[in-house]
């Protein structure tokens, strides 16, 4: 029952069920009304008032009229479900009717005199009552009525009459009626089990017939091809997708096995597969399948194991992945062609650097040599050898980190790490630096409390990035501004090197390509540099195990910190070997 128990509507159900079974009966039970009362007149016509009998024949065949008539109307009718209480409530109506003109019978057309006639009339009456097990016990409440509308005056006036064995029929007559009751009751139950299951029953099949059309559905509408073999690999189904995709019909498909049209599938093999394919409950598998043109394409085949009828079947869902290989193929090739450009670029831009240096420092070495001798200059050609001398500073330094970057790039760096403390290379890195603080009006403050530590990274290379950092605190500093210098160990592994500046600071949304080569945030032109400062910075200090960090926000300077491995642990850690970018 529990289908239906779902199912709000059952009342209802069951009640034009019911309704659908009583009118459905009337017709039979109306033909015996009608030769009931016939014999009955007949029979009493001597031993009783004739008014009697007429009134009476013309109240029940009037009833039994209207009766058929509301039953004629009720099939006539497309049923819905709002009017079923009312068809239902004009049927009992009719009954109790019926059960009260029946009732009369028994106290108007009671014979005063002739046992004979006095039976016949309670044999007709108990013959009524008989029948209306059949026709009424479709609804218990309904019959129960009737019975006592029908039964009670009978009872009343059988024991009220003037003979002898009046008590007993009386009594009788009432243990018949409580018996009818009883048995009318058992009946109208089963009969509502029954209902209930055909109900249920309806119900199911009906959802299962949703369910397989849902199936049928999703199978055939599936993006994926799907196919249902036997263990030998014959197909048994196949949806739409299996056919569009190999160019096979249906049919065709369902007279093939999966040999057919799986590159290296054999019979043998899917035999073998199938205890693997149990007990792992699915596998996914690529494999090449072929068209009916006899071209082939790659696809991802997951399949289980199906178990129908004590039958063993495997499913197979197929997905075409040529455009997932090709998108695959052209990534990989794309890839080789960058990294091989990016060789050849730092290739080039290694070989050229080294080309422009030589000349360069030549240019440089002339430069000093003109500023030795500044007597023999007069004022504008010493203002010029001094330009010629800071562009040329300028253009080594940059070439300088092009060489760098290069060299990272195609892995050549070569880390000369060593432990060694701090304190000498930060006093180093301010000595250099303070100059140009100077002149850009920016004080240095310095927080040296654990530079003494002992570290373990490239003295050379730490000095740079150092340098770097302050160099960059300095230049992006507001004029006159302030730079601090800290130098504190961070949970006993690191030691943490932090500049912070009070310039105009970093937007949020420019962090992220901080460390992009080549990318310049900050657009004042009077500002030099070259965009890959904070590149090679990163590059190095990784290449030293340590790391570097930035915190920033709009118009609240930045700071920046570079985290140097801490000597005891250097020694034990094998320091991370360089990468490109
Ligand atoms: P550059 O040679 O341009 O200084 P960097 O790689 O050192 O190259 O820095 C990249 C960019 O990051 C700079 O152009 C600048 O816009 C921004 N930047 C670096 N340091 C700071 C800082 N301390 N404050 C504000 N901006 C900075």
């Amino acid at each position: 029952m529990s289908a239906l128990s779902a199912n709000g509507d059952v009342v209802s159900v069951v009640l034009a069920k019911q309704t659908k079974l009583l009118y459905g009966a009337l017709n039979i039970s109306l033909i015996a009304t009608l030769i009931n009362s016939c014999v009955l007149i007949v029979v009493l016509w001597p031993v009783v008032a004739r008014e009697l009998l007429i009134g009476w024949a013309v109240l029940i065949w009037t009833l039994s009229a209207v009766r058929w008539f509301v039953a004629l109307k009720y099939h006539q009718q497309t049923l819905d479900q709002q009017a079923l209480p009312r068809w239902h409530q004009y049927f009992a109506t009719g009954v109790y009717a019926a059960g009260i003109v029946w009732g009369f019978a028994a106290v108007w057309l009671y014979p005063l005199q002739g046992i004979g006639y006095q039976v016949f009339l309670t044999f007709v009456l108990g013959g009524m009552a008989a029948g209306s097990l059949t026709s009424l016990s479709y609804d218990r409440k309904l019959a129960t009525i009737f019975l006592f509308l029908l039964m009670v005056p009978l009872v009343i006036r059988v024991l009220f009459s003037q003979e002898q064995l009046n008590i007993a029929m009386g009594l009788m007559l009432g243990y018949f009626c409580l018996m009818f009751v009883l048995t009318s009751n058992r009946i109208g139950k089963n009969i509502e089990q029954n209902i209930l299951y055909e109900l249920d029953i309806q119900l199911r099949h009906k959802q299962i017939k949703q369910s397989e059309h849902r199936n049928e559905v999703l199978l055939q509408t599936a993006s994926d091809a799907f196919f249902l073999h036997d263990l030998k690999g014959r197909f048994i189904d196949v949806n739409e997708q299996a056919c569009k995709s190999t160019g096979y019909s249906r049919e065709e498909l369902l007279q093939m096995s999966v040999s057919d049209i799986e590159k290296g599938a054999d019979e043998q093999l899917l035999m073998e597969m199938w205890p693997t394919l149990k007990a792992a409950g699915k596998l996914e598998l690529e494999c090449l399948h072929r068209r009916k043109d006899g071209t082939t394409f790659p696809v991802e085949v997951h399949i289980g194991p199906v178990e129908i009828d004590e039958h063993s079947y495997v499913s197979a869902l197929v997905r075409d992945i040529t455009v997932h290989k090709e998108a695959l193929e052209s990534y990989n090739q794309a890839k080789l062609e960058a990294q091989r450009l990016n060789l050849a670029k730092s290739r080039f831009l290694s070989h050229i650097s080294h080309e422009l240096r030589t000349p360069l420092n030549a240019i440089l070495g002339f430069a000093q040599l003109l500023q030795l001798n500044e007597k023999d200059l007069n004022e504008l050609q010493k203002m010029n050898v001094n330009e010629i001398h800071k562009a040329g500073g300028y253009l080594l330094e940059m070439i300088n980190e092009l060489l760098d970057l290069s060299r990272i790039e195609s892995g050549k760096l070569e880390l000369d790490n060593q432990a060694f403390p701090m304190t000498e290379v930060i006093a180093e890195c301010l000595n250099l630096v303070r100059s140009q603080a100077d002149s850009f009006q920016v004080k240095i403050i310095e927080r040296l409390t654990d530079a003494e530590c002992i570290i373990w990274a490239d003295p050379v290379r730490t000095k740079q990035v150092i340098l770097n950092l302050l160099s960059n605190g300095v230049k992006y500093n507001s004029h006159p501004g302030e730079l601090t210098l800290e130098c504190i160990m961070v949970e006993q592994k690191w030691l943490r090197v932090k500049i912070s500046d009070t310039g105009e600071g970093i937007a949020e949304q420019d962090l992220l390509r901080l460390f992009n080569p080549f990318e310049r945030l900050d657009n004042r032109p009077n500002i030099e540099g070259t965009g890959i400062g904070l590149v090679i910075t990163k590059l190095l200090i990784e290449a030293m195990g340590g790391e570097i960090g930035v915190n920033s926000h709009k118009g609240q300077g930045s700071v920046f910190w570079l985290d140097f491995v801490l000597c005891k642990e250097a020694v034990e850690e094998q320091v991370k070997p360089i990468h490109g970018l």
